[in-house]
């Protein structure tokens, strides 16, 4: 008899254990089934659901909203659980290789928040050159600016390595300028030559073939020889004259357009008497002089020579006038940093009246106007 209690009281035992069993398989299934409604309701594809249940992962999907980055990311062999953060987080680009690009910059060493900034500010065919390139600590910084370019992404980093001191703004400013070359290394042919904007320095260059049209000869009123200009620079260098004839004052070209050759001759025979390093801050090598647009003249004031003409007063009413017939003094004063020449009161370059004004009460050079405004 003990024997067959015995017996019912496990049987018993053993159906409440099924029965337990039962319940808990129906509620673990009641629990998926409720997940599988959450997360379709949530928008996420058949297949994307299946592999999150798959990568056990559904707990931390349904605590975010849906992302459409993992929709895609989850059902690729590019998928890395790791970067589960990631993919939750950051808005989706439907570009085929997007995870792929996207887990190249977590490798990198890039973090979400870093790479929320790099995909949000940088033109997708871009993130390719970040992501050729090692981390960089602060690339947020370089990304703040306006006219960070990202092709020049090496040269901001390279350029900092070596001025430390710099804002980054000032880096992203004279690489664009690009004030990380050494003169006459690495130029760049000027394309806008049709242009009064163009611009010619040490690093931007005249075409080979390159002869301006529109050049008209200077009134004898306004200098002593025969001058060619351009015809809109020499409309407004005779106002100019005149008006500061009307006021007493005494102003004269006396050296305008220049030929490839002539400019060639001028520098060779400076760099035969002071040396080419020399010759250089104060002369242009062959195409690479704003004479030889059309656009720039020399002047001279009262009896000095034009070296001096920073003493006369024509001087003084040129600084702060020129600007008014769209003249500005090219190589200012402690620029030359940024001009690659010594100063120079006589050298004045047409840029037209607005671009002269902007200069003039910014206080910048050419260059300088020409990073912000121009520079493609
Ligand atoms: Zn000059």
């Amino acid at each position: 008899m003990k024997n067959k209690k015995g017996i019912i009281t496990i049987i018993i035992l053993v159906l409440i254990l099924i029965a337990l069993c039962f319940v808990l398989f129906i509620f673990r299934k009641d629990t998926k089934t409720n997940d599988y409604k959450k997360l379709e309701k949530m928008n996420y594809s058949t297949e994307a659901i299946n592999k999150i249940f798959e990568e056990k992962i559904v707990d931390k999907v349904l605590d975010n909203e849906y992302s459409k980055t993992l929709d895609e990311a989850i059902t690729t062999d590019e998928f890395e659980i790791t970067n589960l953060d990631l993919y939750l987080n950051i808005d989706y680009i439907n570009k085929d290789d997007y995870i792929n690009e996207l887990n190249k910059l977590v490798s990198i060493g890039y973090n979400i928040e870093e790479i929320e900034l790099i995909i949000g500010k940088i033109d997708y065919a871009d993130i390719k050159i970040i992501n050729n390139y090692t981390y960089i600590n602060d690339l947020k910084e370089y990304l703040e600016y306006e006219n960070f370019k990202i092709e020049y992404l090496e040269r901001y980093v390279n350029y900092r390595n070596n001025n430390i001191a710099l804002s980054f703004n000032d880096i992203i400013k004279n690489v664009n300028m690009d004030l990380d070359k050494e003169s006459y290394s690495d130029p760049k042919t000027v394309e806008n030559t049709n242009d009064i904007l163009m611009l010619i320095n040490k690093h931007n260059k005249l075409p080979d073939n390159f002869e301006p049209e529109n050049l008209e000869k200077i009134s004898s009123k306004c200098t002593t020889k025969e001058l060619l200009l351009n015809s809109e620079a020499r409309k407004s260098f005779e106002l100019m004259c005149n008006d500061i004839k009307s006021l007493g004052m005494n102003l004269r070209a006396i050296s305008t357009y220049r030929t490839r050759d002539y400019q060639n001759k001028l520098y060779t025979d400076y760099s035969n008497r002071n040396g080419k390093a020399e010759a250089d801050t104060f002369s242009a090598r062959p195409r690479f002089s704003e004479h030889e647009t059309g656009l720039a003249l020399d002047v001279m004031g009262g009896n000095t020579t034009y070296t001096d003409f920073h003493k006369t007063d024509e001087f003084k009413w040129v600084e702060k006038n020129a600007y008014n017939y769209g003249f500005i003094i090219r190589y200012p004063k402690e620029k030359e940093h940024i001009t690659g020449y010594k100063y120079e009161s006589w050298h004045l370059r047409y840029v037209g009246k607005d671009v002269a004004k902007y200069i003039y009460e910014n206080n910048i050079t050419f260059e300088e106007y020409y990073e912000k405004f121009l520079l493609k």
